[in-house]
Parts: C-alpha cells; structure tokens; sequence
C-alpha cells in the first residue's frame, strides 16, 4: 500500500505506557496531524516513525516495505524539530547542502540544489548568510528546505512552529500547507494546538493516554467528534448531561426539543457555542443568566448558567449588543447540532 501503515504499534519505557497499540494508515500526499494534550505519546510515536526509538511491538510499513528494522539515516525521511537543530557555525546555504555533501553529491549539483530549495522556501540569495542572521521564521523555512534537500519519501515535523510568535506562527501554517500540497508529499505533524491542526490537515489524529481517540478530516471531527474528549479537545464544546422526556431530552434547566432519547435515560451531549442561540427574555425552553460576556472581535462569547449546568454562545456581536452580566435570557439548542455519546463515552 502507498503511503505509511502502522499496525498495533506500541511503546513501553519501563512501567509507563507512551503508546498503546496505534494502528493508522496515512495515504501517500495527504498531511496528517498527531494532536493531543502533553504526554499523550505523540513524540514518542513520531520518534518511531522516524527510527529514532523501537517500538516495543507492532509494525511500521512505508509503501508497503517494513521499517522496523531500518536503520534512522536509511529511512530516507525529511525531519524538522522544534529546535530545529540548524548548525550555527555554518551558513544557510552549507546547512540545506549538508545532507547533500554527506551522500557525496558533486559541488556543481549541491549549489543549484540549494538555490532550488531557497526559492521554494521563499528566502533567495540568502544562501551565504549567517544562520545567526536570519529571524525565527527564515530559520523554519532554512529548516525545512534542509530537510528536503534529499527529496524524502515522508516529511516529519515535531511542533515545528511552536517557537515563532502568534502572526508569524499563522502565516508558516498557510506557507507549510500550500509546499506541502505543492510537492505532494506524505507529511506529519505533531502538534498540541487545536487551531494549527484544524487549519492545515486532511487528517486531524487525536491521542490521548498513548491512545488514537479518534482519526477524521477536521471538519468531520468537529462536526462528529466521537467522543467526549475529542468534543472538547478540537475546539469548544458544551458537554451536557441530558435525560430523555416525552418530546426531546431535558437537562437542568429545561428542554432540547426533538432530541433522540428513549425517555428516562441519561446521556452527555457536546453541542458547539456557534449552535447556541441566546434571545433576551424567558421565553425559550432553556432558561439561563449571562455570568461573563467575553467580546473577541468577530464574535462575542456569551457565557451562561443554566441550572446546574455552564452554556457558552458564541455569536456575532451585532447580535447581542446590549448583551450584560446578570441579562436573564433564554437559550435554545437545535436537537440537530447536539452530538449524543454513547453510553460508554458519557
Ligand atoms: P509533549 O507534548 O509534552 O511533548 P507528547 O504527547 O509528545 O508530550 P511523549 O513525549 O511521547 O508525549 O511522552 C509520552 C509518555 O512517555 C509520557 O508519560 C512521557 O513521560 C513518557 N516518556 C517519553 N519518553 C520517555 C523516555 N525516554 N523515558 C521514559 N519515559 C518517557
């Protein structure tokens, strides 16, 4: 098969479980993201991939050839770390050649190499500067043009941008991604921001105790996350306890109307704030207190509590203007934007 197959891949060191029996395939030319909280194995499972940790069982295969038993420089692989681990005492254009000189390429074809890869990075004529020079995000794109030099079958960046400011960090996203599709190349990603993994992946993986939650095209997962944890890890997610009635689901303080439950059981549900809708008055099936109005712009988050349990709306400002801490409002929630767990997962 095309592309990198994991199968029932798992880590030990010593009595901590780092990764529990991952299987996943990542079709060839797709960009994959490992997101998760902090320790939840995704480094670990990245290391493996790359060769440079065992895993303890299972296998790893790209384009059908096992790589467990291949060492890290012969899995032919372009990796960029957080660090980044350029070398300073060598200028921009001798760090992109190095991985060049050391598989005994001609001086000729090294040079027209390197300024190929900095016109692809979007940083030509800089190839006789000093890396101490170069601001944080020219080091990122001096990074991955090293780690593409050899053209590898697979790309792995471990929290690549997680070093340059918020602005910066966006515009590297939008940049990585438009490369990445460019050359069609495999690429994963770890990373523990929920937005980055939203903006730049076919693929979004979720991890969490060394565990894949879940695996899905971001939009589906934040539209279906499959779990409780996953609804509240991609993005935000209002995670309510319902019991089935006659005519939909209640909760505390009142009804979601047509809401699938067969009457007198008890499940969460994950709706998202968008899906929230906030009226003044107490008209609504939900009644509800403003407890902190947050207004970010482009939206406003109206923060709610309802009964027992705390709502957030997220709306367009124009909407609520007026909107105060201590408003007595209603709020309603369509039965179809409610996303109802399995017992088990509540
Ligand atoms: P972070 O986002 O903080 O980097 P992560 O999701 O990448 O976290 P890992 O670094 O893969 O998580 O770690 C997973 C678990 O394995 C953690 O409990 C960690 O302490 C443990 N671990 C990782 N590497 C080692 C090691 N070399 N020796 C012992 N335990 C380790």
């Amino acid at each position: 098969m095309a592309g990198l197959a994991l199968t029932d891949v798992s880590k030990r060191f010593g009595s901590v479980s780092a990764v529990d029996g991952v299987s996943l395939t990542v079709p060839e030319g797709t960009f994959v993201c490992l997101l998760g909280p902090s320790g939840c194995g995704k480094t670990t499972l990245m290391r493996m991939i790359a060769g440079l940790e065992d895993p303890t069982s299972g296998e790893i295969a790209l384009n059908g050839e096992r790589l467990n038993d291949i060492p890290a420089h012969k899995r032919d692989l372009g990796m960029v770390f957080q660090s980044l681990a350029l070398f300073p005492h060598l200028s921009v254009g001798e760090n992109i050649a190095y991985p060049l000189a050391i598989r005994g390429r001609s001086k000729v074809d090294i040079g027209a190499r390197v300024n190929e890869l900095l016109d692809m990075v979007q940083l030509p004529g800089v190839a006789d500067r000093s890396i101490t020079q170069l601001s944080g995000g020219q080091r990122q794109r001096v990074a991955i043009a090293r780690a593409l030099a050899v053209s590898p079958r697979l790309f792995l960046l471990d929290e690549p941008l997680s070093a340059l400011d918020a602005k910066l960090r966006e515009a590297m996203q939008v940049e990585l991604r438009q490369l990445q599709q460019r050359l069609g190349i495999t690429t994963i990603v770890v990373t523990h921001d929920q937005r980055e993994a939203m903006s730049m992946s076919d693929e979004i993986v979720v991890m969490s105790a060394g565990r894949i939650q879940q695996m899905a095209p971001p939009i589906d997962m934040y539209r279906k996350p499959a779990n409780p944890f996953v609804a509240d890890f991609l993005g935000q997610a209002n995670l309510l306890m319902l019991r089935g009635v006659h005519g939909g689901a209640e909760c505390s303080a009142g009804l979601i109307s047509d809401l699938d439950l067969p009457a007198g059981e008890t499940r969460q549900i994950s709706v998202r704030p968008e899906d929230v809708a906030v009226a003044p008055g107490d008209a609504g099936p939900i009644k509800a207190k403003v407890s902190f109005v947050r207004e970010m712009g482009a939206t406003i988050e109206i923060h709610l509590t309802a009964g027992s349990e705390r709502i957030i709306a997220a709306t367009s400002p124009k909407a609520h203007p007026d909107c105060r801490i201590g408003d007595e409002v209603s709020v309603t929630i369509p039965a179809e934007a409610c996303v109802v767990f399995d017992k088990q997962e509540a």
